[in-house]
């Protein structure tokens, strides 16, 4: 099964996308994870997307189309795969299901994540991620010790775009950019809309459903 993730940032997708992996195995391409990677490693890529990330604008279509692409034709993706925070605009949907297209393959189900806007700001200001494993908390959830990774121990830390400001101006680029895949996705018959500010477990419930595992 090939899905893509949509929804707002903060919305959950990268949530979702680690219990289906842990469920299924399949894959999961996170653009962002990518592109962060990319900025922390100091690479070329990272230091063509850094400026773009840290205002919360989308790095150029070509550049991404260019690293998905790459990541689709390795041998892992071939038995299904996640994308999150992928596609973006209506030309990284296009270049996408040209190039599936060329390799034989299409996108089963995109699955649209759906959560209120203020919900969004107080979730993208209060979520925290650990250096060492990647591991994604909320400081709403009382449980959660700011200090350290409950999994791994490792330091917890703020994303650069998750402070007001840039999430403001990353929800404005969603809205105007992002918000109309819904729709492409829809007139292809393979959208599905859930209801995101609900527990992470329900949400999923809802995920099992739709891809029928
Ligand atoms: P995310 O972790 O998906 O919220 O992505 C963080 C940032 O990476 C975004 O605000 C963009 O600057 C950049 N980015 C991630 N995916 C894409 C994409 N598909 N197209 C353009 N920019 C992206």
């Amino acid at each position: 099964m090939n899905i893509v993730l949509l929804g707002a940032p903060g919305a959950g997708k990268g949530t979702q996308a680690e219990k289906m992996i842990a469920a299924w195995g399949i894959p999961h391409i996170s653009t962002g994870d990518i592109l962060r990677k990319a900025v922390a490693d100091g690479t070329p890529l990272g230091m063509q997307a850094k400026g773009y990330m840290d205002r919360g604008e989308l790095v150029p279509d070509l550049v991404v189309i260019g690293l998905v692409k790459s990541r689709l034709a390795e041998s892992d993706a071939r038995d299904g795969f996640i994308l999150d925070g992928f596609p973006r605009t209506d030309g990284q949907a296009e270049a996408l299901d040209r190039a599936l297209g060329e390799m034989g393959m299409k996108i089963d189900a995109a699955i649209s994540i759906d959560v209120d806007r203020d919900v969004i700001v107080r979730r993208l200001t209060s979520r925290r991620t650990c250096k060492s494993c990647g591991k994604i908390y909320s400081l709403l959830d009382p449980t959660v010790d700011p200090s350290k990774c409950a999994a791994c121990g490792g330091e917890l830390y703020q994303r650069d775009d998750d402070t007001e400001a840039t999430v403001r101006n990353r929800l404005s680029v969603y809205d105007r950019s992002t918000a109309p895949l819904v729709d492409y996705y829809r007139s292809k018959g393979i959208l599905h809309a859930i209801d995101g500010d609900r527990p992470v477990d329900t949400v999923f419930a809802d995920v099992r459903r739709i891809v029928g595992r």
